[in-house]
């Protein structure tokens, strides 16, 4: 499942090959996807012209010169493709057609394809309820020790939901915790201000050198190309030897998901 440094590659390589191209045809195979009818959604983007693409977290928001936007969230994964001519392929969910080249979008499982008014963007019930990006260069330090502060719960929990900080899934936080030397199931208030920090620190570093490669190696970017991140230190890694102290790694149930963890390093 694409997590923030997938998206965040595949938003910025959109930003540089759809800006000023016009929306000229579109092609929807399964209409659930979208938040329209396929009329309404054809009639609201034919003729719109994209202005910038940036990612918020897990969503790709492509602003229209208009005011609108188109608002794609990929799911459990997906191929969400550039072609310079006529889609190169012929599996897909949806296709734009941008008076020349196009996009397609091939869900894995399900994703979202919606269309919101300028108007509407802060009662678009699944994004206007997000937490900050975790990449964000407005969400500084300062304000993921104040996202923190007087929390209750699990620290693994907290970081993967996604109305408190966006981006977070089960893959990145594998490593962000055990390079913090945090358990996942640690209870916020037991966690003090320094590791706090530390935390910050590392879950930067991890989520830039991950968007530095590109991604993760089993998913695509735009050009169909796949990502550099290719192993973790402990995610993934049952019964293998940990890297800092050489005992098992271990896999636990926390929640409905599974955690990667060093018992001797993370507390
Ligand atoms: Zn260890």
């Amino acid at each position: 499942m694409p997590e923030l440094p997938e998206i965040h590659n595949l938003a910025r390589q959109m930003d540089t090959q759809l800006r000023e191209k016009s929306i000229s045809a579109i092609e929807v195979r399964q209409e659930k996807c979208l938040n329209l009818s396929s009329e309404d959604f054809e009639r609201g983007i034919i003729g719109e012209i994209i202005e910038a693409v940036d990612a918020h977290g897990k969503w790709i928001r492509v602003r229209m010169v208009s005011g609108k936007h188109l608002l794609l969230n990929l799911g459990m994964g997906a191929d969400l493709l550039y072609h310079d001519g006529e889609p190169s392929t012929d599996a897909f969910q949806v296709r734009l057609d941008l008076a020349g080249p196009s996009l397609t979008v091939r869900f894995w499982w399900f994703g979202h394809v919606h269309l919101v008014e300028c108007d509407e963007m802060d009662r678009h019930a699944m994004t206007a309820v997000l937490g900050p990006d975790a990449l964000d260069d407005d969400f500084t330090e300062e304000r993921f020790l104040v996202l923190l502060e007087g929390r209750r719960g699990r620290i693994k929990s907290f970081l993967t939901n996604q109305r408190h900080l966006a981006g977070i899934g089960n893959v990145y936080i594998q490593d962000i915790l055990y390079r913090t030397g945090l358990h996942p199931e640690r209870k916020i208030p037991t966690i003090p201000e320094e590791k706090r920090r530390e935390l910050y620190q590392v879950m930067r570093e991890n989520l830039e050198e991950a968007v530095r490669l590109g991604g993760l190696s089993y998913e695509k970017d735009l050009y169909e190309r796949p990502g550099g991140v290719e192993g973790f230190l402990v995610g993934y890694r049952e019964d293998e030897a940990c890297p800092g102290c050489g005992g098992a790694i271990e896999k636990i149930r926390v929640g409905s998901t599974a955690s990667y963890i060093c018992s001797q390093c993370q507390q």
